[in-house]
């Protein structure tokens, strides 16, 4: 068994509320066929909600938005001042209102100036086109398109947050160095599609609990029975090591082509230099005949060589 699912596997144990609420998120979903447990709207609208503020502010807000607007026809008309006071307590009301707004007057002039605007169509379309779909309206970047693709319609997804990126930096998993976006693309071929939801909650819900792996060792909500003994310790990856080594040799591989390119250009600029050193000479010797010949000289010239 490879790193992430023997991380998978001892985080389960140590947060198992964690597992069971993904495995009534998965019922739901295959009773469902796959149709997705949520409107798409709310769930894009709900991570939206989550960025740079905290998921208890996050719950609220969108608790009050909903409570007051059951659907998203009456958030596109409303007043913005009224949207932003029901979702003031994530911060950054006007400009969450705005990024909404613009969503849903843009889905509804497309879907023919419909008064509920949806975006169930992305259903339809496979990974690629709904990142495609989704990426070309503000607000919704990878990691909120990623969440939506995996929890609302249930696709074998990796989102990379900060709790991720940290701690598959320091189990190995990605090289020190990688940034979201490459820490995204290697998590998602190396985690294995049947763990993905269950490996991304658990290691978020991790990485604000465990001293050993929360930020600078801060756990956002600390056990009260003091530190967790944290299972991560056994899920370090060679497989960072064995990329920094491709990447290594890819690197020497390239300086070699460098240097060899090098050395032809040297070589070449000898070949020109001495190429016009014998046309100087030859001009040199041609010019010496002609002043020869022109004295009245005799002179034998040599033949040209075959
Ligand atoms: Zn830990």
């Amino acid at each position: 068994m490879n790193a992430p699912p023997r991380a998978s596997q001892g985080l389960s144990v140590l947060h198992p509320e964690v597992t069971s609420r993904n495995v009534e998120l998965r019922n739901e979903l295959l009773s469902n066929c796959g149709a997705g447990v949520s409107n798409i709207l709310d769930s894009v609208f709900s991570t939206m909600m989550s960025q740079n503020t905290t998921d208890k502010n996050a719950h609220a807000a969108f608790a009050n938005l909903k409570a007051a607007h059951p659907t998203w026809g009456t958030v596109m008309t409303a007043p913005p001042s009224d949207i932003a006071g029901l979702i003031k307590c994530a911060g950054l009301s006007d400009i969450r209102t705005e990024r909404m707004q613009m969503i849903l007057a843009t889905l509804s002039s497309e879907q023919g100036d419909t008064d509920e605007p949806s975006m169930e169509y992305l259903r339809e379309m496979d990974n690629d086109a709904v990142k495609k779909e989704l990426s070309r309206f503000k607000g919704i970047g990878p990691k909120t398109i990623s969440c939506v693709l995996l929890f609302s319609m249930g696709r074998g997804e990796f989102p990379v947050d900060t709790h991720v990126l940290r701690i598959a930096k320091s189990c190995g998993w990605v090289t020190s160095s990688a940034t979201r976006e490459s820490a995204y693309t290697v998590l998602n071929g190396l985690v294995p599609d049947e763990i993905k939801m269950d490996l991304h909650c658990l290691l978020v819900r991790h990485g604000k609990v465990c001293h050993k792996c929360a930020a600078n060792n801060k756990p956002q909500f600390p056990p009260e029975d003091g530190p967790l003994v944290c299972p991560l310790r056994r899920c370090k990856s060679v497989v960072s090591v064995k990329r920094e080594n491709e990447a290594t040799k890819t690197t020497t591989k390239m300086t070699t082509t460098k240097k060899q390119k090098k050395a032809k250009n040297v070589s070449q600029k000898v070949k020109v230099k001495a190429e016009v050193k014998v046309k100087a000479e030859e001009k040199v010797k041609v010019e010496a005949i002609r002043a020869a010949k022109a004295a009245g000289a005799v002179v034998k010239e040599e033949p040209d060589l075959p």
